[in-house]
């Protein structure tokens, strides 16, 4: 992975097993910022990434999804049944709403997400994108997909 100088946003699952700066080897030097939700997903992301980007231009952002995610276990309709139990009268908006689950493999969902940051007008075309596994029991860290950005 070789991001450019120019920041760096890293979003990763909220996982407390997760460290990211130092899967990262982010010191201080690097400007890096973290974006953390349920698995790591980027559409629950895109608000926070779009103002980042306003304020700091980030050169670089980088997916990082993990295996054993509690997303690979807990799908969505699983959530969307706890979560009608707990609002039922939200359940509209229970049953519309994506909570991020991860039915394929880690290297799936990342690709998936990258295309999702490619795709949406919010995020400048100059962004450079890195896509990232992490194995949470071996440690391995492995890159999935990288995007040069579109100049
Ligand atoms: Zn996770």
């Amino acid at each position: 992975m070789k991001a450019s100088g120019a920041g760096v946003v890293v979003v990763s699952c909220s996982d407390p097993r997760l460290n990211p700066y130092q899967i990262l080897g982010i010191d201080q030097t690097l400007k890096a910022t973290m974006v953390r939700n349920a698995g790591g997903r980027v559409f629950d992301a895109l608000r926070t990434l779009a103002v980042l980007q306003t304020i700091g231009s980030p050169g670089t952002i980088v997916v990082m999804h993990h295996t054993d995610c509690g997303v690979t276990h807990f799908h969505d309709s699983k959530i969307r049944g706890a979560l009608s139990e707990l609002a039922p009268t939200d359940k509209t908006a229970i049953e519309a709403t994506n909570f991020g689950e991860i039915k394929g493999s880690i290297e799936e969902s990342v690709i998936e997400d990258l295309e999702i940051l490619r795709a949406s007008p919010w995020i400048k075309k100059s962004t450079q994108l890195i896509g990232l596994k992490y194995d949470i029991d071996t440690g391995k860290l492995e890159v999935v997909g990288e995007e040069q950005a579109q100049l």
